[in-house]
């Protein structure tokens, strides 16, 4: 993948910036939300396998709080930097708010190769990790999740960690646990399932529909595959994958499947047989009706947004498109699905996970997926109607009126609770 162009936390400001425009707020509004409301960075060290210790930088972000507790997961990744998960909070902040849920916006991350550990050194990480944050997180006030690199696994040992701090059992704290620890089956597939609901929706209104449209998907962990899965099952063609090692091009179609299966026995989806081999950045440029870049931050840039020949863009990823990147596409008409709409099957679903935790247990699979999918189809056709009815269609793109909805919303909580 190749290094990112600029500092995340420069994009989340500019949109936030674009919003406040749009809604004619002033600047000291803008102050108020360009910034954190706390940052907490720890050190934790791990004593590895061979003996010897290792020291990781992490970080936990509470960007706001006014519509309630902070929510957001937790990344490992190796280039994680402190701006990044700031950025990151800033955007959970307006995903919670575009999808009516009671959340601030948080975000976690530790710098450091999940990779290259082993299982017992991974459990040290994450319970250090996770103790040493237990001060500022809680049921009702900041709840973490999985991101990039983090699975119910690592809830499981966040949650014990936090019952023997707190000396209680508070289910509620983490969500995207598993199954027999409070978590939701549905929630593994929330993610991929909403951007592909989303993408339906888009689907039908701008391209007469999801049946035969050619799917390209950057990629291929928890979001990009369950999002290659249901948009087949929809009907769409999934001609291309790709992981951080490589992809595959087929235009007759990919088995999502069977890409899965040929990355765990092999290390990468691009070992696919009868394709043709693409590298992760080409995937982004193929001949297909839709692109979903569910992989990391700010792949579409200034130097490639001419390029892409998609029509309809679906954010799995959080902040895949740069802002001079979406000027450039919003210029060419492609729609893009923006990260705060597409991918928040994965707060919804958490949402209900918690809830489900609260009342003690009583949502069934089957009625949390029917749950997302009405709040997805909801969602996409408010903005997409925000945008018709309010913006110029053109100059501003979805992601403008998602922003709208969004930051409007916080910022009157924030005027009713007093603070502005
Ligand atoms: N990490 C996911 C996101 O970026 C989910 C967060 C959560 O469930 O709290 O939206």
């Amino acid at each position: 993948m190749e290094a990112r162009p600029s500092d995340p936390l420069d994009e989340a400001r500019s949109q936030l910036r674009r919003a406040i425009d749009l809604l004619g707020l002033d600047d000291s509004t803008y102050e108020v939300l360009a910034s954190p409301e706390r940052v907490l960075q720890v050190k934790v060290t791990v004593k590895m396998d061979d003996g010897s210790v290792k020291t990781f930088l992490a970080w936990r972000s509470q960007h706001n709080s006014a519509l309630g507790p902070y929510k957001g997961g937790v990344r490992y990744h190796p280039s994680v930097t402190m701006n990044e998960v700031i950025a990151l909070s800033m955007w959970m902040t307006w995903k919670n708010s575009l999808a009516g849920l009671p959340y601030g916006g948080g975000k976690g991350g530790i710098r450091v190769n999940p990779k290259v550990m082993s299982a017992r050194e991974l459990e040290q990480l994450s319970r250090k990790y996770f103790e040493a944050i237990s001060d500022i997180v809680g049921v009702d006030r900041d709840i973490p999740a999985p991101d990039v690199y983090t699975d119910p696994q690592v809830m499981a040992w966040f949650l014990d960690e936090y019952s023997k701090v707190t000396r209680g059992q508070f289910f509620g704290v983490v969500t995207g646990k598993p199954y027999e620890l409070g978590g939701l089956r549905a929630r593994v597939v929330s993610t991929g399932y909403g951007v592909a609901v989303s993408t339906r929706e888009a689907a039908k209104k701008f391209l007469g529909g999801i049946e035969g449209k050619t799917v390209a998907v950057q990629g291929y962990g928890n979001v990009g595959y369950y999002a290659a899965k249901f948009l087949r099952e929809m009907g769409a063609i999934v001609v291309a994958v790709s992981d951080s090692r490589g992809g595959v091009y087929m235009p007759e179609g990919v088995d999502p499947d069977h890409a899965l299966k040929v990355k765990r026995e092999t290390g990468t989806v691009a070992n696919y047989p009868g394709g043709k081999k693409v590298s992760t950045m080409e995937v982004l440029e193929l001949p297909v009706d839709i692109l979903v870049p569910a992989a990391i931050e700010e792949v579409i840039t200034e130097d490639n947004a001419g390029r892409i020949k998609a029509k309809i863009i679906s954010e799995g990823a959080n902040g895949p498109t740069t802002t001079k990147a979406e000027k450039i596409l919003t210029e060419k008409g492609v729609v893009v699905l923006p990260d705060i709409l597409a991918n928040a099957g994965g707060v919804i679903m958490s949402h209900i996970e918690w809830v489900n935790n609260r009342m003690g247990g009583w949502i069934t699979d089957e009625e949390a997926l029917s749950k997302l999918e009405q709040k997805m189809v909801e969602n996409t056709r408010v903005v997409i109607e925000t945008w018709e009815k309010k913006l110029e269609q053109g100059r501003n793109n979805l992601r403008d009126a998602a922003y709208m909805i969004a930051v409007e919303r916080v910022v009157k909580a924030m005027k009713l609770r007093g603070w502005i």
